[in-house]
């Protein structure tokens, strides 16, 4: 279909960062990736622009805590979820090892505290067992992580053992750029982008000084899997407004570097 959007595209930022059309059209550039970078993108109109290394899927690391705001996400933010993380339970160790302190939702989000994370899923399966009993929990859990599962859940009624590879750790969750930014765009993840503006945005103050009210969100990640150094990475999935991007990086990249990388690749540094 015509989309008069199309015809008005600005430089690849400047449609970004400005609701207003230019009244020059343009093309839109293809942003310079790095090698072993995958990019996509779409600015709200349906479209999905794909660069470098886009659909190859890979560990989807902490962007898992995305998903899990999916399935949990409403019910947490009503009740004010919070918790105190010591960096250390059982044989669980957090992100952060020297702990992250007290955290409620939007800190844990942004700050990848596993340790509230599993907190918050271990409290959440015993209210899914009293509400629709366990094969009905199974199932929407396969339901909602499906896309990001394959075949590596292993066959059966009952919940698996929520471990850290429910929150992206190693191998289990997998996706692309491309699979995340259509997943994203899926009118069922209206809610996690609503989060991810009510929680992840103008936590970039720079970003907010140059943009006004209007803040991009992004979610940081980082990846690893055991045996396959090549499969790690960094990931950034956020978007303004319609518009959402999903990037990843290959390993050895931390998340400020990835941040950086985001804001070069769609000019938010002036
Ligand atoms: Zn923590």
């Amino acid at each position: 279909m015509w989309n008069p959007r199309l015809l008005l595209i600005a430089p690849l930022a400047s449609l970004l960062l400005v609701a207003q059309p230019s009244p020059t059209p343009m093309v839109l550039p293809v942003p310079v990736l790095q090698p072993g970078e995958g990019l996509a993108l779409t600015i709200g109109d349906g479209e999905v622009h794909t660069y470098g290394e886009a659909r190859r899927e890979v560990p989807m690391g902490s962007l898992a805590l995305l998903v899990w705001m999916r399935l949990e996400g409403s019910e947490w933010a009503s009740r004010s979820v919070q918790f105190k993380c010591t960096g250390a339970s059982g044989p669980s160790t957090c992100s952060n090892r020297k702990g992250h302190g007290k955290v409620d939702l939007s800190k844990a989000l942004r700050e990848d505290c596993n340790l509230a994370f599993l907190s918050w899923i271990a409290q959440a399966q015993v209210g899914w067992k009293f509400d629709y009993g366990e094969a009905a929990a199974r199932a929407r859990l396969e339901e909602v992580f499906a896309p990001f599962l394959g075949r590596r859940l292993p066959t059966g009624d009952g919940l698996p053992p929520m471990t850290a590879a429910w929150l992206g750790d190693g191998d289990l969750l997998r996706t692309s750029p491309e699979a995340f930014l259509r997943w994203l765009m899926e009118p069922e993840q209206s809610g996690v982008v609503t989060f991810g503006q009510r929680f992840l945005a103008g936590f970039w103050v720079d970003f907010r000084n140059l943009m006004g009210k209007e803040d991009w969100w992004f979610k940081t990640g980082t990846s690893s899997a055991p045996g396959d150094p090549k499969a790690a990475g960094t990931w950034v999935a956020g978007g303004r407004g319609l518009a959402l991007v999903v990037l990843h990086l290959p390993q050895g990249q931390g998340k400020e570097e990835a941040m950086a990388r985001i804001r070069k690749i769609l000019g938010l540094t002036s």
